[in-house]
């Protein structure tokens, strides 16, 4: 068996990634850039079911004072009570960041059938980097995942948004 050779642009677009992820994780990002506006860490999720958005949240933990209030977590809650069932059938989760353990919990209660997702988060993603929630064989339910769609302007965002705070 041949020895495939490494990538020689290490920022490749991920291979499953479609035209219209390209234009919901933009749709996202946009948002993201809001919630910095906020001061709040820019991170934006959005629902989107038969090409419609579903519904669409930013990180409001600083202005709830709510620590579990991360963009997917707000994004699922608001889904579900807008359609009146708490299964997400047939959605699509962008989010601008690798969920963290309660998101991707969170998502694999929803039954969230496909996560797509930017940059991932090597201190608390749960979708690849640190474990893989939503596609653990053990739990009840699997995502589907591409991840990497726009991740440069994701952690690009987060990386100013950081140092501009310090
Ligand atoms: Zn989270």
């Amino acid at each position: 068996m041949a020895v495939e050779p490494s990538s020689p642009d290490s920022h490749a677009d991920p291979s499953d990634q479609t035209d219209s992820d390209l234009h919901w994780m933009s749709y996202a990002l946009e948002l993201a850039e809001k919630a910095g506006v906020a001061g709040e860490v820019p991170v934006a999720a959005v629902i989107v079911r038969g090409g419609e958005v579903v519904s669409e949240a930013h990180n409001r933990t600083v202005t709830d004072a709510d620590p579990t209030a991360h963009a997917e977590v707000v994004a699922i809650r608001a889904a579900a009570a807008a359609q009146g069932d708490w299964r997400l059938l047939d959605t699509t989760l962008y989010v601008t960041l690798e969920p963290c353990a309660m998101c991707a919990g969170a998502i694999v209660l929803a039954r969230v059938p496909r996560v797509v997702y930017a940059t991932a988060d090597p201190k608390a993603g749960m979708a690849g980097s640190l474990e893989n929630l939503l596609q653990d064989d053990r739990l009840n339910h699997r995502c589907d995942v591409t991840s990497g769609v726009l991740a440069e302007r994701s952690s690009t965002m987060l990386r100013d948004f950081f140092r501009a705070r310090r």
